[in-house]
């Protein structure tokens, strides 16, 4: 492995930290952000902890023309005995690289992305919030930075990693939400880029969202592109269903993110004893099964908050209200257990947390 000293730039001036029960999310920044920098004879190289602020780039960057650029989201949670952690991270930097094949751009060292990302926490600490259901957000990313309007990949990349102090998702308890389905606009087509985490993916969600909220809805489920049959994932979150005792999720085809809260529900259900069917999953026999009153629970999963139960889904007109828009017990086990686990309440018995020392 290439060696790389990593220097840090410390802030003299620091922040005021905000207060922890309102944060909103993602408008607040710690004192540092970490960089690296990519050339093609060179390689990723020059990792550097710096105050965090603007950057510096030019106008003709490719990253503002053709959006090539990946990021991650993750979470580093305290512990009631005062220890900072992090959430299967090594899943995260794997996803990125994932993320940056499908758009070209060169791949990281995950070993030593992960080591960098503990030390700027590290010299973070203080900035994750303590009060329970808050976190420090994290978010790895990389833009292409050459200075270039030809359409193709970039020679040099920025790797960046900025972190976010975050209030609750749910600050009042679990909250079901309203979803609709979406059948006019498409998120991903197999062969896309829907298993990336890629700028233009979320962008191109905002009319259909946009639509669903003046309706009263949350958030849209996505449908696959070609047929608007098969049930795929919310905007930012995978999806479950609880149908006449069975648990079911999508099955991964390409265009569907490849949630790590997912992956990680599937593993624990599977740990207790309850296996999760992953396949195709056609709205019109979801709607069949509702009518036969055998829709039990429904939730999305993602990082941001964990489990959010669904309490409706709006299709074609059709209501389907799930468990009278009250919060399935299945859907909370896994909440508690999961949160529970992030913050060191429950024990690890799958070995996912990674401690910040
Ligand atoms: C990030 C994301 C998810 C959830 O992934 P987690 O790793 O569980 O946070 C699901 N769908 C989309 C489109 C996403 O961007």
């Amino acid at each position: 492995m290439t060696t790389y000293q990593l220097e840090v730039i410390e802030n003299t001036a620091k922040k005021d930290k905000p207060a922890q029960d309102q944060i909103p999310f993602g408008q607040t920044f710690t004192d540092h952000m970490y960089i690296m920098e990519y050339q093609t004879d060179k390689g990723w190289h020059e990792p550097k902890i710096v105050p965090y602020g603007p950057i510096s780039l030019d106008p003709a960057a490719m990253i503002f023309h053709y959006g090539q650029t990946v990021f991650e989201g993750m979470k580093a949670y305290h512990t009631e005995d005062g220890r900072v952690l992090l959430f299967r991270p090594e899943k995260n930097f794997e996803r990125l690289n994932l993320s940056s094949e499908r758009l070209s751009i060169p791949p990281i060292d995950e070993d030593l992305a992960l080591e960098h990302l503990k030390q700027l926490i590290k010299l973070e600490k203080d900035w994750v919030p303590k009060t329970p259901g808050t976190s420090l957000y994290i978010r790895p990313y990389i833009i292409s930075t050459d200075a270039n309007l030809a359409v193709g990949p970039s020679s040099t990349y920025k790797y960046m990693v900025i972190l976010s102090p975050v209030g609750s998702y749910f600050p009042g308890g679990l909250q079901p939400v309203v979803i609709h389905v979406e059948d006019k606009f498409t998120r991903a087509v197999k062969g896309g880029t829907g298993m990336a985490k890629t700028a233009g993916n979320y962008s191109s969600g905002y009319q259909a969202q946009a639509n669903a909220k003046k309706e009263g809805n949350a958030d849209v489920l996505w449908l696959d592109g070609v047929e608007k049959r098969y049930i795929e994932e919310v905007g930012s979150m995978n999806i479950f269903f609880k149908i006449d005792g069975e648990v079911f999720t999508p099955e991964l085809n390409g265009s569907i993110l490849k949630g790590i809260t997912r992956m990680s529900i599937i593993e624990l259900l599977n740990s207790w004893g309850i296996p999760v069917t992953e396949k195709r999953m056609a709205i019109d026999e979801l709607y069949e099964a509702y009518q036969a009153g055998k829709v039990e629970e429904v939730f999305g999963t993602g990082t941001a908050a964990v489990i959010s139960p669904v309490g409706e889904l709006n299709w074609q007109g059709q209501k389907m209200i799930i468990n009278n828009h009250e919060i399935g017990e299945l859907s909370q086990k896994l909440y508690d257990t999961i949160t529970g686990i992030q913050t060191g309440k429950v024990e690890d018995t799958l070995d996912w947390t990674v401690e910040i020392n």
